[in-house]
């Protein structure tokens, strides 16, 4: 009977479903329970099968706890309650005690005698240590008191984290992170302490220690990374700030370290951010940027235009196509760049609204000009996540439709393809768009956004050579992107592959590019962008 009740197909399931969950059942009956595999683990219990569970349980509570525990669980087996649920410490095979929340109920059976089961979620954001590490936690460090005394403290963050769990997965992220916490407390000195915050962020605390020290403690750190075995080399990414020069209480050195952090991680040179003013400037910059965006996409994209550059044939010079580019003025913040609100909305998601309103723009105009002036063709930008579900290339599909705009005019370019972890699904999404006609290309070929990984999973259309290597031919000596740009075109052509040459400024490094063989010219020697009645007038000039 008791087997009956413990052998479960949705224990099983249920017992799998994650990390940080325990479960157990117990025949009430017999007192015989069974315990998830994890629970057996990870508070070394004597095996899944357990008779008199409940005293061997009680050892492992906190002795603050049981008098708690004891009360909530007398009240369900004296009939009293039908449930079970509170919070308290239970000590784990490190000896540690970590936080759970306990729900259990008894499910009465039909022949009188019931069942007892239950769910202990490991509370790990009140915890002392962390379970993967046993360092720290950052729940700890609040407790820490920084309004007295000095000190520095450095935040860490793996580089490309993301992408390492899924090219690697799941498990070897957490080896990752393990090594990291050794090497972490290898190099720290003796007074310092490590915590680890959530995902892969460490703090790294040095009371009575400086700024330089922790830099120092840096290099070694990223020294060590590279060469770790039995681990792909990876690097990390530093904030750092001092008390109480940058702050006195727990909150404000997060968020200032957070956007030295941040901040490290975009300049990609040094890797290491001291906190700063210019810093602390650039983040209340970004914040009101984002509020302003995040207004005009509420007022129905108030203040977004979508600009368009031509694009010629190399041989004829004639223009055959445009690229839109989104324009966006606020007057709170009229400098901002493209550059800059794309990445803020890349980063909100908030990208993926504008960008379905970019491609209806898109393919209005495509549309009208489709018919008004024959097949000139119209790209435009998608940023990798805007592809991360089907909808968008549905929506596209269906808008195309709807508009009556022949496919075989209209262009995809994908930008910031480094971020594309998953290029099965790219390879899936966009072979759908092929079959119909649309183009795709690889915006910014040569940077490290973009190179040959991509190319060789993803069919592509058109290859967008990128301006830094465009403009870098006119340089006195160099004869490696020449080298490169001639390769790769050659390769293209071999491939069937178009390329553009993006950024072409002078008829000096237009005639090169021609030399060369590159099918497209864009370039502020033709247009700048320019918004879509000028655009037509340029049309409408070559054509007459
Ligand atoms: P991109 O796709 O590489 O676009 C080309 C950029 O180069 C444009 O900058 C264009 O104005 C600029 N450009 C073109 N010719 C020349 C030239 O001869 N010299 C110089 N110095 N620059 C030239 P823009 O418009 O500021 O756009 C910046 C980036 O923002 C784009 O780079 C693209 O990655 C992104 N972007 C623009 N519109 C969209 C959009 O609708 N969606 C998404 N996801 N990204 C967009
Ligand atoms: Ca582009
Ligand atoms: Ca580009």
């Amino acid at each position: 009977m008791a087997n009956n009740i413990l052998k479960n197909e949705l224990f099983e399931s249920f017992a799998n479903a994650s990390d940080n969950i325990y479960i157990y059942v117990c025949d009430m009956e017999s007192d015989l329970s069974r315990w998830s595999k994890n629970t057996v683990d990870y508070f070394g219990l004597e095996g899944e099968y357990i008779e008199g569970a409940g005293a061997k349980w009680m050892e492992h509570i906190h002795p603050d706890d049981r008098a708690l525990y004891l009360k909530d669980i007398e009240a369900v087996f004296s009939g009293a309650s039908d449930r079970h649920s509170c919070q308290y410490r239970a000590k784990n095979k490190y000896n540690d005690y970590v936080w759970l929340e306990c729900k259990g109920s008894v499910i009465p059976g039909k022949d009188g005698h019931g069942v007892f089961a239950g769910i202990m979620t490991r509370l790990d954001n009140q915890n002392k240590y962390d379970p993967l590490t046993h360092l720290l936690t950052g729940y700890e460090m609040q407790k820490y008191d920084f309004s007295t005394g000095r000190g520095a403290i450095l935040l860490l963050g793996i580089n490309a984290f993301r992408k390492i769990n899924n090219t690697s997965g799941f498990l070897y992220g957490n080896k990752v992170l393990v090594a990291l916490a050794e090497c972490l407390q290898r190099f720290m000195d003796k007074n310092d302490r490590v915590y680890r915050l959530q995902g892969d962020e460490f703090i790294v605390l040095s009371p009575n220690g400086s700024k330089g020290k922790l830099r120092e403690f840096f290099k070694s750190v990223n020294d060590y990374c590279t060469n770790i075995r039995g681990l792909k080399s990876f690097s990390v990414s530093a904030g750092l700030v001092s008390y109480p020069e940058d702050g006195t209480d727990f909150n404000t050195l997060m968020s200032n370290m957070e956007h030295s952090l941040e901040y490290a991680k975009e300049q990609k040179q040094e890797w290491i951010a001291e906190f700063s003013e210019k810093i602390s400037q650039r983040h209340y910059r970004a914040s009101l940027l984002h509020e302003a965006l995040t207004k005009s996409i509420y007022n129905n994209f108030e203040g977004f235009e979508l600009y368009f550059q031509p694009i010629l044939d190399a041989r004829t010079r004639k223009i055959v196509e445009c690229e839109s580019l989104l324009r966006w003025k606020t007057p709170e913040i009229p400098d901002a760049t493209p550059y800059e609100f794309i990445k803020l909305l890349e980063d909100s998601g908030e990208i993926r609204e504008v960008g379905f309103w970019v491609m209806e723009e898109a393919l209005r105009h495509a549309a009208m000009w489709q018919k008004e002036y024959g097949n000139i063709s119209v790209s435009f930008n998608v940023s990798y996540i805007q592809l991360l579900d089907g909808e968008f290339i549905d929506k596209l599909i269906a808008k195309a439709r709807e508009l009556q705009v022949d496919p075989r005019f209209v262009m995809v370019e994908l930008t910031e393809s480094c971020n594309a972890e998953d290029t099965e699904m790219l390879s899936r999404q966009f072979g759908r768009l092929q079959e119909l006609g649309f183009k795709i290309a690889m915006d910014d070929f040569g940077t490290e956004y973009a190179s040959f990984g991509l190319l060789h999973d993803v069919s592509m259309d058109v290859l967008k050579i990128d301006q830094k290597f465009v403009r870098g031919l006119i340089r006195e000596g160099n004869m490696t992107d020449m080298a490169i740009i001639e390769s790769v075109v050659d390769m293209c052509r071999r491939l069937s592959i178009q390329t553009v040459a993006e950024g072409i400024e002078t008829e000096e490094i237009q005639d090169i590019i021609r030399s060369i063989g590159v099918s497209f010219l864009q370039g502020y020697l033709y247009s700048k962008p320019v918004p879509a009645d000028e655009f037509e007038r340029m049309i409408r000039q070559e054509q007459s």
